[in-house]
């Protein structure tokens, strides 16, 4: 079987805007790197979940695949805190008992995780998916308006058992 991974934010879940939304409620400067970056380490990441819609059915869509025993599938996210690993472990086994969720420090490369030799990441920020291609696996670009931006692009998740280019590449 084929290795997937699947990114979280912004695929899974729409956690990112949830984080804008918080930001902008305690008043914090987005334009400014720093302070960003401490805001995202100290973030509470059982009040981010409990805030997240799912998107596109995703989480219906992931136990498709999984039970199309096409892939091997597990989450791959990038993390700043250790809280934010707990939160996100304890949010994919309340719908998946047993998928794996591999974190990535948000300093370092999804690359150098896993093997990426073959293996498919989908995920919605494109910088990912140009490191993914160069390190020899294939990324498709999750986006809501369809802009793949030079990668193959779906919507929804159960997608990929159907397109052809994905499944024949
Ligand atoms: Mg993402």
């Amino acid at each position: 079987m084929r290795n997937l991974y699947i990114d979280f934010d912004g695929v899974v879940c729409n956690s990112i805007e949830v984080t804008y939304k918080l930001m902008e409620e305690e008043g914090i400067d987005r334009s400014n790197f720093d302070e960003c970056e401490a805001y995202y380490r100290r973030l509470d990441w059982n009040e981010v979940l409990s805030r997240v819609h799912i998107i596109n059915g995703a989480i219906e869509c992931i136990r498709k695949v999984v039970d199309s025993h096409k892939f091997d599938v597990a989450i791959l996210t990038h993390v700043n805190s250790i809280n934010e690993i707990v939160a996100k472990v304890n949010f994919i086994s309340e719908y998946f008992p047993d998928l794996t969720l591999i974190s990535v420090p948000k300093e370092i490369s999804k690359t150098k995780m896993v093997c990426t030799k073959d293996a498919i990441l989908i995920d919605d920020f494109p910088q990912n998916l140009v490191e993914w291609k160069e390190a020899g696996g294939y990324g498709i670009r999750f986006d809501l308006d369809m802009d793949g931006k030079g990668f193959p692009v779906i919507d929804r998740l159960d997608q990929i058992l159907t397109n052809p280019d994905i499944l024949n590449h």
